[in-house]
């Protein structure tokens, strides 16, 4: 089976979007000790399951903990991993319109730290522009959130970008279709392993929060995780029927 896993900041928060950063190194153990292949998302996405089980990982935000704290951890081990970064907000914080006060402010990957992260073998993905739910927006900011985040991050970096992660996992039909058209992967935070055929607008993937102690990750694929797997997601749409803008 397949899966990607979804990453945010490394730090010792209990917040929902960190990820214990001295038990980082030891997930990755667990997944390669485990026979788990770790590779990168365009391979995942492209290629049949046919072999070992398979993990890409995947950071959303682009804090400076993956520059920091992942980054040593995944280059020893020559792993591969991809960040995605909000174009306007490279070099800054996680203060974008949309966030809410209570919310810590973050410093975020600047130019010099991403060249870094790419030069140590990372791919950088594009997570909007402003970091705003893709839906109802004018044509002008459709275009501002897409093809011009891909744009402005590619003048930064000279590489090419084609992937994508929808911000806040919004992805209504609209969204799919308009970030399909200007990358080659849009990965959501649709809770799942990756089923086949797999719709490379609206990729799933499962949040490494569930997954903080890292022995966990070696039974990624085990009927018993696969079964709770199954029971969240369903709690989630449950959630989101009950309360449609959780
Ligand atoms: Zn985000």
């Amino acid at each position: 089976m397949d899966a990607i896993l979804t990453f945010h900041r490394l730090d010792a928060s209990p917040d929902v979007l960190s990820y214990p950063k001295d038990a980082f190194p030891r997930a990755l153990d667990a997944l390669l000790e485990a026979g788990i292949r770790i590779v990168p998302i365009g391979e995942i996405v492209t290629t049949p399951p046919t072999g070992p089980d398979r993990v890409a990982i995947t950071f959303d935000d682009g804090y400076a903990s993956v520059h920091d704290v992942a980054l040593p951890a995944l280059e020893t081990r020559g792993l591969p991993a991809i960040v995605y970064v909000v174009a306007n907000h490279v070099g800054g914080t996680n203060r974008w319109g949309s966030q809410p006060d209570s919310v810590r402010e973050e410093r975020l990957l600047g130019q010099t730290e991403l060249k870094e992260c790419l030069a140590a073998g990372m791919q950088v993905g594009a997570h909007g522009a402003t970091h705003c739910a893709l839906r109802n927006l004018t044509s002008i900011a459709w275009d501002s959130e897409l093809a011009g985040a891909r744009k402005q991050l590619e003048d930064r970096l000279g590489r090419s970008v084609v992937h994508f992660a929808y911000p806040y996992g919004v992805a209504p039909e609209e969204a799919r279709i308009r970030a399909s058209a200007v990358y080659e992967t849009s990965v959501t935070t649709r809770y799942d392993y990756l089923r086949r055929p797999l719709d490379l607008g609206a990729i799933p993937r499962l949040d490494a929060y569930y997954f903080r102690k890292p022995e966990s990750l070696s039974r990624l694929f085990s009927t018993r995780t696969r079964r709770a797997v199954q029971l969240r997601r369903a709690l989630r749409t449950a959630k989101r029927w009950w309360k449609p803008d959780a």
